[in-house]
């Protein structure tokens, strides 16, 4: 792999490991930001989508070579985790909002709290139980993650962001790394993240349908 950065360039010899960032929320005014940095890079990731007014940089994302797959029509747990109807419905709406965007709607998936999420029992006991089984037998391939950048809890900045994934992917030899691309100081973390990793000799990729899912246990 060839590094670059202002100063220079040199070859490192890959470690073996994956490392697949992922980015659940977005898009959002930062997501541009985050695409620019990765085009510095060449480093490609996944971004788990939901609706939004700025939807249409999927297709950038897309034509980029980042995975742009399904997170959820509205991410309102009440309504999503109140029925199996209810949840369907969320998905096709925003299954058909990304096939404007792009040419291809994948069957990778992440569930709004991940699979392991609590909330959902405050409305559909069992809901997640089901709802895993069903998506796979249809063939759809979800995906939880194995380090979080805990931008949704603790972290507030870029710095903090950063020491949580380079402390997570320590101890993983394949990497999906949780961000959410609506925040901010976790978009500005990723300059970091992928130059401490470069030069480590990880590899990025987008998510697959062969990738490590990195399943939580359902805990409803
Ligand atoms: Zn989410």
């Amino acid at each position: 792999v060839l590094v670059h950065n202002h100063f220079q360039e040199f070859k490192v010899l890959e470690n073996g490991k994956t490392i697949y960032l992922t980015y659940d929320d977005g898009p959002s005014q930062h997501t541009e930001k985050l695409l620019n940095v990765l085009a510095k890079y060449d480093v490609k990731v996944s971004f788990f989508v939901k609706s939004s007014s700025y939807l249409s940089i999927i297709e950038r994302a897309y034509n980029e070579g980042h995975a742009v797959a399904v997170h959820t029509y509205s991410h309102d747990y009440k309504k999503i985790y109140s029925s199996e109807e209810a949840f369907f419905a969320d998905m096709s709406a925003i299954r058909k909002l990304i096939a404007k965007y792009t040419p291809y709607v994948t069957p990778l998936f992440r569930f709004p709290g991940g699979s392991s999420n609590t909330i959902s029992q405050l409305y559909n006991r069992g809901i997640m139980t089901r709802l895993a089984k069903s998506l796979t037998e249809m063939g759809y391939t979800y995906f939880d993650w194995n380090v979080d950048s805990d931008d949704a809890g603790r972290a507030r900045t870029p710095e903090e962001v950063f020491n949580n994934i380079t402390k997570g992917l320590q101890r993983c030899d394949d990497a999906v790394v949780l961000q959410h691309d609506t925040k901010e100081y976790s978009v500005d973390a990723v300059e970091r993240v992928i130059v401490w990793a470069l030069i480590r000799g990880y590899t990025f990729a987008p998510l697959t349908e062969d990738s490590p899912t990195c399943h939580h246990p359902i805990n409803n």
